[in-house]
């Protein structure tokens, strides 16, 4: 598959991603290389990756941080700090990002802070890392169950997309990664939603293909508009009301933590739901919508005190401004509206369809 071009950096595939990063090593001549890995990746992909990277004299150090995004936190960062460190990491030194979402968002913010920044690159080994995460340059940490509070802008300067690390991820996080997917087709291109509502499993010899048109998705969005101040909000659909499901459920000790991609599963109907009220979407196509995201998700249960509290959270979005929420809602598929303004009653109408 032909590489795509970024803003700073390019994204390879398969067995392209080595060479590549091979020759960036002989040619960059890192004074060290460092790999941040979590506990599932150092045992399913880090042997893999060492197998296939050619450092030469250049020494390679891991560091290990726990799987999940509870620890998608300052704290860690400050232990990979202080590991940097100890290991006389200077500001010629390079860091790969071998994991999930939570690795290259916490690798990358490391990265872009160390010594006011080093060199980092993106190795996504999660469905939601390769087609969303490792693409754009948004690197952060959560603030207690506040998600993505603090972080900075800054791209690698490559990402290597290796589907084949897919094979030992779980289904529940495929299906987790397959919610981006869902959305690029609706906030870009019908045809692609089509594909996906259409396809029989998520089978991994259809996936390559479809893993690419994504990124190329995500990544024509983010050149355009580096900095969010336009198109770029567009990649938000869902993750209004999904953050804020997502972080409760994340605080809340009676519920059981939901992936960042049934979140935004859920956020997606929620949202399509008041595209109808707000920015002229048809029911058909909020029927249509629904269908197709509940075939491979199930629902969730959110009761109505879950509501308020959710609700509550909306005002801690990134989005705001001058304390109004503003969302991004559609008017048809693959056609958003950016800046709507809804009323937390017709948000409670929309919890009302979700659950009926
Ligand atoms: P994650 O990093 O927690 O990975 C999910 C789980 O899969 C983890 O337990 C991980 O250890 C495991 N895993 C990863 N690769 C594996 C493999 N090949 N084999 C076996 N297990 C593997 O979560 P995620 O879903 O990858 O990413 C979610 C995070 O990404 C969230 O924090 C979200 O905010 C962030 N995100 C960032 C952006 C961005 O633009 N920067 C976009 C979307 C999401």
């Amino acid at each position: 598959m032909e590489s795509i071009s970024t803003k700073n950096a390019v994204v390879h595939f398969n067995s392209e991603v080595y060479t590549e990063l091979n020759n960036y090593i002989k040619t960059a001549k890192p004074s060290k290389i460092f790999i941040l890995v979590d506990t599932n990746t150092h045992d399913y992909c880090l042997p893999k990756f060492q197998e296939r990277i050619e450092s030469g004299e250049i020494a390679i150090e891991v560091m290990e941080m726990p799987n999940g995004e509870e620890h998608k936190s300052i704290d860690i960062c400050t232990g990979v700090w202080e590991a940097l460190s100890e290991y006389n990491a200077d500001r010629k030194s390079l860091l790969i990002n071998l994991g999930g979402g939570v690795v290259t968002d916490l690798g990358g913010f490391v990265a872009s802070t160390y010594m006011r920044g080093i060199t980092y690159i993106n190795v996504p080994t999660s469905l939601l890392a390769m087609v969303d995460a490792s693409v754009g340059g948004k690197t952060g940490v959560d603030l207690g169950s506040l998600k993505n509070q603090v972080g900075v802008i800054n791209e690698g300067v490559m990402v290597g997309v290796d589907t084949s690390f897919l094979d030992t991820l779980p289904q529940n996080e495929m299906v987790s990664g397959f919610a981006e997917m869902l959305k690029h087709g609706l906030i870009y291109d019908e045809a692609y939603w089509n594909t996906l509502t259409h396809l029989e499993n998520l089978d991994l010899s259809d996936l390559d293909r479809l893993i690419y048109d994504s990124i190329v998705i995500k990544n024509t969005v983010v050149t355009s508009d580096s900095t969010e101040q336009g198109l770029r909000k567009i990649l938000n659909f869902g993750h209004t009301l999904g953050h804020a499901i997502e972080s409760y459920f994340m605080e809340n000790a009676d519920k059981t933590p939901l992936l960042h991609g049934e979140a935004i599963a859920v956020g997606m109907i929620l949202e399509t739901y008041l595209s109808t009220k707000i920015s002229g979407l048809s029911n058909d196509s909020l029927d249509t919508i629904t269908k197709g995201i509940l075939k491979t998700f199930s629902k969730v249960e959110i009761t109505k005190a879950d509501q308020q509290h959710i609700i509550e959270l909306l005002k801690y979005d990134k989005k705001n401004s001058h304390g109004v929420v503003k969302f991004v809602l559609l008017e048809a598929i693959g056609k958003p509206k950016l800046d709507c303004v809804v009323s937390n009653d017709l948000i409670l109408e929309a919890f009302d369809y979700y659950a009926n």
